[in-house]
């Protein structure tokens, strides 16, 4: 991608910490703003009205900023990818070793469950999963639990306690909780050599254990570092009866009386978020969206919510463009049927102001195509969380071979080691600093960004994923040592 002016710009730390690799002389004189005759806006896809500053922009550009040509309809969904298809991203000896792994393991039977067939990354992976086991020829179902409202406020209770909020736990709660984990329990069969449960909402399920058929896995997709004491002492008696827990990252785990194993999560290269584009595909993109792609683009894809400080990387953007001629964009979802979120992203407009170099879009969920676009046409990708599950997004744009720069927080930093595969920041100022140095020095961009690729292929995709979920089910069956791969 052409720089417009990276010769001029020059990297200092904004007064935060040095966080990038070597500080730098003192930038010249700020970059003469351009004229700001104001223009009124029409509203935009959310409702909430903004007003761009009037630049020598070309018209189509400020056109499509103010009104982006998002896809209103659902596309059809596509055929999923077979277990072949992966083989030129992973390689055939690697193909062959899964199938290899597999081949054990035909003729076993395994169910997993967790709370909900749609929506949610646990969801996603499913649909993923299954299917491709069900191609190796382990007979794998998937079912999903049922409750009332009642039980579903109950378990968002749990999920949010078992992060560290507050929580008022009582005997009602407990009645409720456990009222639909019978329900289910009595509704289900559990006559599969391996049961997997996701996450807290069906984790009583694991009273239908009996001593001698089936190993049952716990698999936690949250981070239990801090959670509430009375909610964890209420569940841990529970995960303790299972055969072995998984959590995703080494922080995320709880002392506990079970093994326990280490799974990142996953991404499928072969979808349609993840799969290689052809570039006349990215323009059109960048194209509907009023993206100049000949001066850089920062991004960063997320819901519109607090903990992704979408505001920090509005000002950081703020210091970047004093020093480097650049856009933001700031993708995200779910905003009109989320309360927070419209919130959040009125604050996010509030501070992007008249500015028409940020581009925020409120994207509809069928937006996968359009998220890898984005994540393509970036020459830096943001992540700046304060808190962070995993993140990934992070995951998304290292497989992309962009660099990212993302907050220090949770799962992020099992994927960016600093400086090697990423960056890692820690406020607005380092954050700027760090968008800045890459901006300026892309050779050393263009090597975080291979880096991150190996690192993703190594450690973060479905495929991985995959073979470790074999190597586990045979070590619980008694087929593999515990300290064969995992
Ligand atoms: N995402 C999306 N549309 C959006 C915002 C996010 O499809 O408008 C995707 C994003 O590409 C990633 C996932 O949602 O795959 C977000 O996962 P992450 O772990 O980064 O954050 P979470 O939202 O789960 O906290």
């Amino acid at each position: 991608m052409k720089h417009k002016n990276p010769a001029k710009a020059v990297i200092v730390d904004e007064g935060g910490k040095a966080e990038g690799p070597g500080r730098q002389e003192h930038p010249p004189a700020e970059i003469a703003q351009k004229s700001v005759k104001e223009e009124a806006a029409p509203a935009s896809p959310s409702g909430i009205e903004r007003r761009f500053r009037q630049t020598d922009l070309p018209e189509h550009f400020i056109e499509c900023r103010k009104h982006p040509r998002i896809r209103r309809e659902q596309p059809p969904v596509p055929a999923p990818p077979r277990f072949e298809d992966y083989g030129p991203i992973i390689g055939k000896p690697e193909l062959d070793e899964i199938r290899f792994l597999a081949r054990h393991l035909r003729g076993k039977t395994i169910k997993m469950v967790n709370s909900t067939a749609v929506g949610g990354g646990v969801a996603e992976i499913l649909n993923r999963l299954i299917p491709l086991m069900n191609e190796l020829e382990i007979g794998t179902r998937w079912d999903v639990i049922t409750g009332g409202n009642d039980f579903f406020e109950v378990t968002k209770g749990f999920h949010n306690a078992l992060h560290g909020g507050e929580y008022n736990l009582t005997q009602q709660i407990i009645d409720i909780f456990m009222a639909y984990s019978e329900q289910n329990r009595k509704r289900m069969e559990f006559n599969e050599d391996l049961i997997v449960i996701h996450d807290p909402q069906p984790v009583g399920l694991v009273r239908s254990k009996s001593p001698e058929h089936g190993k049952w896995i716990w698999r936690c997709h949250i981070d239990l570092s801090n959670p509430h004491p009375r909610v964890w002492e209420f569940l841990k008696p529970l995960v303790e009866q299972y055969d072995a827990t998984i959590f995703s990252a080494p922080s995320f785990t709880r002392q506990l009386a079970s093994p326990q194993y280490l799974f990142y999560p996953s991404i499928d290269p072969l979808s349609e978020k993840n799969r290689e584009l052809p570039e006349e595909f990215i323009n059109k993109v960048c194209d509907d969206f009023g993206i100049d792609r000949s001066r850089p683009v920062i991004t960063q894809i997320s819901r519109f919510d607090r903990l992704k400080d979408p505001t920090g990387v509005v000002e950081a953007y703020k210091l970047v463009k004093k020093y480097v001629d650049c856009q933001l964009v700031l993708a995200g979802g779910g905003a009109t049927d989320d309360p927070e979120g419209a919130v959040v992203l009125q604050e996010v407009m509030e501070a992007a102001g008249d500015d028409p170099d940020i581009i925020i879009l409120n994207l509809p969920p069928w937006s996968a195509l359009e998220i890898n676009a984005l994540q393509r046409a970036s020459t830096v990708i943001v992540q700046k969380s304060l808190k962070e599950g995993f993140g990934l997004t992070v995951t998304e744009g290292l497989w992309k071979e962009k660099p990212v720069v993302a907050g220090a927080v949770g799962g992020i930093t099992s994927q960016i080691v600093h400086k090697l595969t990423g960056v890692l920041v820690h406020s607005v100022e380092g954050c700027a600093y760090q968008i800045r140095y890459l901006l300026t020095h892309p050779e050393f961009a263009a090597q975080l960004g291979k880096n991150g690729k190996a690192h993703a292929k190594e450690n973060f995709l479905i495929t991985v994923s995959l073979k470790r979920w074999l190597v586990l089910f045979q070590i619980l069956l008694g087929m593999a040592k515990p300290n064969a791969i995992l």
